[in-house]
């Protein structure tokens, strides 16, 4: 389970890896900072190469330096993506026609410091007081389903977090139970970083596998595809336990589909995108997306600019098959939606901002703003 979570775990646990003093330093001082609570599972600490952490890319997206942070521009917020705005109520996010996203609870087996919906997940750091889901589960479960039920033409539900696999089964169980019975599904999708994080999870004799090899059945006997989204960022975040676990999954009839956020120094450059992508598909993992990382607080050391993007996304034109190439998205600040990185409408000169726009809201334009070390290499 959770191997590391508090500064005295980690302080103990560095040491042990003889982790210089300078170094230990760096990185508890970033940790004060985040906006992300420390987690670390063995399966994380496992693929860290301790003799080479300076720069390790797994290192890189769960203990950063201090040294390596950069100051955060205005623009940046922590609820960048305006899902509050977009919300039905705690934890139902409504934001596309035909799709929501369900929030299933507030904590992760282990804390990524660039994540995304760092307004919520996780407990409270120093520098960040998270929103809390106020209502107990059944009754979110109950208003979940009662809102599907109302609104016929949702056809796909995608629970993402905080992280399911982290849950107790029986309210797993319970939530594939309730929405397996509505009509109008056709896809319930579990977006995670379990085959991460917690590999063992995903053992054929463990019951968190068990309810998956279940309700697989039952799902696919009511017409509803029931799949997976992964999170891998790093080739070396597959290793032999994470392998397993794919292949466990994938046994079961389960199609997975990956989402890697592009994260400078860990990897915004082809040969590491590429031997992503070549691993991930021969792990019998559909290459999903790529996402231009969002405008958030403490973390601004991983963006990459618009054009370093694009510019590495044309290198895969044609390279892999046509559906195992992973669309380059940027998921547009304030709710504009994801959309292809180079669909932008122009670059503004005066803010220094990509100009996109979106069918979700014609009238409003979006701005995606370059990181600010950047902006002078337009
Ligand atoms: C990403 C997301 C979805 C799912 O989008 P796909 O592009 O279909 O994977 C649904 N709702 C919200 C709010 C999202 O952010
Ligand atoms: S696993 Fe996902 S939700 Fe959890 S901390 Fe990482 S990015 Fe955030």
């Amino acid at each position: 389970m959770k191997t590391i979570s508090t500064v005295t775990d980690l302080r103990k646990f560095l040491k042990s890896k003889n982790c210089p003093t300078l170094i230990l330093n760096d990185i508890l001082e970033a940790a004060n900072i985040s906006s992300m609570s420390i987690g670390l599972t063995k399966n994380v600490t496992d693929v860290i190469d301790w003799n080479n952490i300076v720069i390790d890319p797994i290192r890189k997206q769960f203990l950063p330096f201090a040294s390596e942070l950069e100051p955060n521009p205005p623009f940046l917020s922590l609820d960048s993506l305006g899902e509050k705005e977009n919300e039905i109520f705690p934890g139902l996010i409504h934001r596309y026609p035909n799709k929501v996203l369900f929030l299933f609870n507030k904590v992760c087996p282990a804390y990524c410091s660039f994540c995304t919906r760092s307004y919520i997940v996780g407990p409270n750091t120093k520098n960040v007081k998270k929103d809390k889901i106020k209502l107990p589960f059944e009754l979110r479960l109950n208003s979940l389903i009662d809102y599907l039920t109302f609104h016929p033409n949702i056809k796909d539900v995608l629970i993402s977090g905080g992280d399911l696999v982290f849950a107790k089964t029986n309210l797993i169980d319970d939530l594939l139970n309730r929405l397996g019975e509505l009509k109008s599904l056709r896809s319930i999708r579990i977006g995670t970083r379990g085959l991460f994080f917690l590999p063992d999870f995903f053992e054929k004799s463990h019951p968190f596998y068990k309810i998956l090899e279940k309700q697989f059945l039952i799902l696919k006997n009511r017409r509803i595809e029931f799949s997976f989204q992964s999170h891998f960022n790093h080739r070396n975040e597959i290793n032999d336990s994470s392998f397993s676990a794919i292949k466990n999954l994938r046994e079961i009839g389960i199609t997975i589909r990956n989402q890697t956020v592009l994260l400078r120094g860990v990897n915004s450059n082809f040969q590491t995108l590429k031997e992503l992508i070549e691993k991930l598909i021969d792990s019998n993992i559909t290459p999903y997306y790529i996402y231009q990382m969002d405008m958030i607080p403490n973390a601004e050391h991983f963006r990459t600019s618009i054009e370093e993007t694009i510019a590495l996304s044309k290198n895969f034109t044609g390279y892999f098959t046509g559906f195992n190439t992973p669309k380059f998205v940027v998921d547009l600040p304030n709710g504009g939606g994801k959309t292809n990185v180079n669909s932008y409408e122009k670059f503004d000169e005066k803010s220094r901002a990509y100009i996109y726009k979106s069918s979700l809201k014609p009238n409003t334009v979006f701005k995606y703003y370059n990181p600010v070390r950047n902006t002078k290499t337009h």
